[in-house]
């Protein structure tokens, strides 16, 4: 028989689950593993609040596997750390992001790119190497497989530094895959929600023209004088689209609803490259007319493999990035949510687990 969440494993653990569709969280006792000689244990003190944990705790992708504890851009403490551990000691500031296991040997795994390994275990609603379910950073302490923890840079802080870990290397990874980093090439940032404002900073520090495509004006001041953007250009209106036609070199497209594909395939010059990281649940009508004429270029990444997370995390720290956010207490999780759900958060939320997560 199937052991209770809060029989299976050694440790007593303690964070907030949605139970059903419904999403809304509440408190929840289950169990870590014991810390293995590969380990490192964490007690959680931030956790950012991702477009995922919703999308996962209402179910809205179809895979929800209930009790979910969301979160997965995990900032803490190393509290113990195995025998043949020795990147970290007892005390280290560390990172979790998106995933906490995978298998090590195949191809994408040799290459440093375990987040495309065709059996990664995600830090939250997921099945481990031992078979039994993860439960992500709304919680208390998490025990993860050294190669899954990240060195947190001192400069960085810890709870704007947190949504680093999804929402940074998620715009990171592309923009180094794709060739999208030389100096004063023109980057657009099609909408600016917890990634776009990221791709943002990490876009004006590789020294690129940075251009706001929003479906709205709402953003505009805060975008170029709080974030740093170059321009600020919104799609309803027609002059100034067709005035920016053909004048980007790069797209990174954030936006998570569906929406039309051509005006941004517009604005890109000849060889121009659109990248899109958001997950719209429906597929998206793909113009071939203006790829083929002019040359152009549409890719997906998803997150990053730990190398270059590390990698990303040292560059924002060099360059003084963090997320934009608002910090909240871990009973203020579902105002948040569905304050998310209507994009109304400026840009992340935080949770501040160390400081009010208490049963
Ligand atoms: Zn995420
Ligand atoms: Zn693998």
């Amino acid at each position: 028989m199937a052991k209770s969440p809060e029989g299976e494993h050694p440790h007593k653990a303690f964070g907030w689950a949605a139970r059903d569709p419904s999403g809304a969280l509440s408190p929840f006792h289950f169990s870590r593993r014991e810390n293995g000689d590969e380990d490192v244990t964490v007690k959680i003190l931030y956790c950012g609040v991702c477009h995922s944990d919703l999308h996962t705790a209402k179910n809205e992708w179809g895979f929800t596997n209930y009790p979910v504890v969301p979160g997965h851009e995990i900032v803490g403490v190393a509290t113990k750390v195995g025998n043949n551990v020795e990147k970290f000691k007892v005390g280290d500031k560390v990172g979790v992001g998106v995933l906490v296991g995978s298998c090590k040997r195949c191809e994408p795994c040799q290459q440093d790119l375990e987040n495309y390994c065709p059996k990664v275990t995600l830090t939250y609603n997921s099945i481990g190497q031992d078979g039994t379910k993860t439960y992500g950073g709304y919680s208390d302490m998490i025990v993860v497989d050294q190669r899954y923890v990240l060195r947190f840079p001192d400069n960085l802080p810890l709870d704007a530094g947190a949504p680093l870990l999804c929402a940074g290397i998620t715009v990171y990874s592309p923009m180094k895959y794709y060739g999208m980093t030389e100096a004063g090439k023109h980057l657009g940032v099609a909408g600016l929600g917890g990634l776009g404002h990221v791709a943002v900073k990490i876009g004006k520090a590789f020294g690129l023209k940075v251009t706001v495509i929003s479906s709205s004006s709402k953003k505009e001041s805060e975008a170029i004088n709080k974030l740093g953007a170059d321009s600020f250009l919104v799609t309803s209106d027609p002059a100034k689209m067709k005035a920016a036609m053909g004048t980007m070199d790069f797209i990174i497209d954030t936006i998570s609803a569906v929406h039309p594909l051509l005006p941004l395939l517009s604005l890109l010059k000849m060889n121009g490259k659109l990248v899109t990281v958001g997950l719209p649940d429906k597929p998206l009508e793909l113009p071939i007319f203006p790829l083929v004429v002019g040359r152009k270029l549409v890719g997906g990444s998803d997150i990053g493999g730990m190398k270059e997370t590390q990698e990303m995390l040292d560059f924002c720290a060099k360059h003084n990035i963090a997320a934009d956010i608002e910090l909240i207490r871990m009973e203020d999780i579902n105002t948040a949510m569905e304050r998310l759900a209507k994009s109304d958060v400026r840009y992340r939320f935080v949770i501040d687990v160390g400081n009010s997560l208490s049963q």
